[in-house]
């Protein structure tokens, strides 16, 4: 039986590849997300769904294709910048251990007022969240924009929650305040952004322009307004105009152009992409693919890419296409 002339689409061969590889490594054991190579058999007894003919004549390759495979471990579905942390979908103290934490006055590139300070946030987002509030600040004419709460361990927020019931009450505290464990402030990636005048005196930011500035240009640089007013049903939280969170900039581009909280967001990827049908995003002159997957082990997709967990079971992975 001649297998030969048996033409297969780009995406069907990685699907079949993919396919393959995965029956092999499936049983790979737990860790950090880690690249295998592997050789994926390209044809062995008589599979014809595994050969793989191009344009070029077989047999330049001895039948054998090197491929490179990209490993998920269960840790990783809750660790990264795009984890959703809620009432739901508690944090991972555990799988975080590693976060990297700065404190803020220490690493901030652009002088900005801080409640607090001892306050710290993840080290990854310092550059974005320097440019985003000079930016404010430039456009706003004024030098107000402030961090008022920033990362909060679960002792943190125990206190939070303690403190805020003695002064506003039971209720306010359900409303705004989550339960140790389930606030998006463990994460480092989320902050609250307020006003500080220049005589120490605090302004209110919900009704600041800086406000209408940040939940409109936010975006650009990787972070999002969380927990807007036309959300609450799905987010579980109310109206927040100060609250932030970094999930990366292709990330924020098309969830603040398809109004779309991060929930609604994951569960898009979850179910419109993979790893053969990703979602293209484009953003200041710059271009992604970005796709959901559960699979344990998928080809390694080619060129930059970042993987995070959803903190639900899966991982998302961005690849950066390279500049034209
Ligand atoms: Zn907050």
């Amino acid at each position: 039986m001649n297998n030969k002339g048996k033409t297969l689409t780009a995406a069907r061969r990685t699907f079949l590849l993919a396919a393959a590889v995965f029956a092999v490594l499936q049983t790979s054991a737990c860790g950090t997300p880690e690249k295998l190579v592997e050789q994926a058999e390209a044809s062995s007894g008589g599979n014809a769904e595994t050969e793989v003919s191009g344009e070029t004549s077989a047999g330049e390759d001895d039948g054998q294709t090197e491929t490179a495979v990209l490993t998920f471990s269960e840790e990783q579905s809750h660790t990264g910048d795009l984890i959703l942390v809620s009432k739901e979908w508690p944090y991972d103290f555990e799988a975080n251990a590693g976060l990297q934490l700065v404190r803020i006055l220490d690493a901030q590139t652009y002088s900005y007022p801080v409640s607090k300070e001892e306050f710290t946030l993840a080290a990854e987002i310092m550059p974005d969240l320097d440019a985003m509030i000079r930016a404010c600040d430039e456009a706003m004419g004024t030098e107000y924009t402030s961090v008022s709460s920033a990362y909060r361990s679960k002792e943190y927020q125990e206190n939070v929650r303690a403190e805020y019931k003695e002064l506003y009450g039971e209720e306010y505290v359900q409303k705004y305040v989550a339960e140790p464990g389930k606030s998006e402030h463990h994460t480092g990636l989320a902050l609250d952004m307020g006003i500080i005048y220049e005589d120490g005196s605090e302004g209110t930011f919900s009704e600041s322009d800086n406000a209408a500035w940040m939940a409109e240009n936010a975006y650009r640089y990787g972070f999002v307004r969380r927990y807007a007013e036309d959300k609450t049903e799905i987010t579980g939280i109310s109206n927040e105009a100060w609250h932030f969170r970094y999930v990366g900039r292709p990330h924020a581009a098309y969830m603040h152009k398809h109004n779309l909280c991060l929930e609604e967001y994951l569960d898009f990827l979850a179910k419109e992409t993979w790893p053969e049908a990703p979602l293209a995003i484009s953003e200041g002159g710059r271009n992604w693919k970005v796709f959901h997957t559960s699979l344990k082990t998928i080809l390694e997709p080619e060129g930059n890419y970042t993987v995070s967990g959803d903190n639900k079971g899966g991982c998302i992975v961005t690849v950066e296409e390279p500049a034209s």
